[in-house]
């Protein structure tokens, strides 16, 4: 088959980091306590994903540039995922990162494993002197739950025709991995998948989903998701 066409969409915290990157620097400095109560309130819908960056960002108490940077460096990625890239390189495989997170951090991580290449979408983090400044520029009132509608970036960087597979674990994969034609899926996303009948494969690491590629690499045909085409079809008419 022509391999140039498949097209993977991966979720960053929780994914390809092993721990939520995001979620770590405000708890670290807010209240954690308090943290944790507007992560748990987003986790069970009571707020949306904008309401509760938001709301992280007015509990924190301290900011320190240094100790931010030592987080970030010391947070591990799946070790397995940089196999994987090299994998979808030998393949012509395209990977996108889309994160319900931030730019700053994901860049530095990405950066500090070489894997630079990969492009991502994420919201914005900068450091201006002793703040932390948060923007959600891919922010769209047509999905008011998100505050990085995955799905747009989807529609944006793939065809009709193009065979996409979306990898993830959490809340803000939901919804975007049913505009793929094969979803992945682990933690939150795996148990919102089974709760509603969506079809996926689970994983544990980037293994699992590299072996299942690799046989459908030796498929004749591709089967698309009609489901998917279906979303898809509704996004392009709302447009
Ligand atoms: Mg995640």
């Amino acid at each position: 088959m022509e391999s140039s066409k498949i097209k993977v969409f991966v979720d960053f915290d929780g994914t390809i980091s092993l721990l939520d990157v995001g979620r770590e620097i405000f708890y670290t400095f807010g209240n954690k306590e308090k943290a944790e109560e507007i992560v748990s309130q987003f986790q069970n819908g009571i707020i949306t994903s904008r309401q509760c960056w938001d709301l992280l960002i007015k509990n924190l108490n301290y900011f320190n540039h240094q100790k931010l940077i030592e987080l970030i460096d010391n947070i591990p990625i799946d070790q397995t995922f940089k196999d994987f890239v090299q994998f979808c390189k030998n393949n012509h495989i395209e990977i996108f990162i889309l994160s319900d997170g931030f730019d700053f951090y994901i860049e530095r991580i990405l950066n500090r494993e070489n894997l630079k290449d990969i492009p991502f979408y994420a919201n914005s983090l900068k450091v201006e002197g002793e703040k932390l400044l948060i923007s959600f520029p891919y922010f769209n009132p047509d999905y008011p739950h998100s505050s990085n509608p995955k799905m747009i970036h989807i529609i944006d960087n793939s065809s009709d025709e193009d065979f996409t597979i979306y990898i993830g674990d959490g809340n803000s994969d939901k919804e975007a991995a049913q505009y793929c034609d094969l979803i992945f899926a682990k933690d939150n996303l795996l148990k919102h998948c089974e709760k509603n009948r969506i079809s996926f494969y689970p994983f544990k690491n980037f293994l699992d989903i590299k072996e299942q590629i690799s046989k459908l690499l030796s498929k004749k045909r591709l089967r698309k998701s009609y489901q998917a085409f279906l979303k898809r079809k509704l996004a392009y008419e709302a447009e």
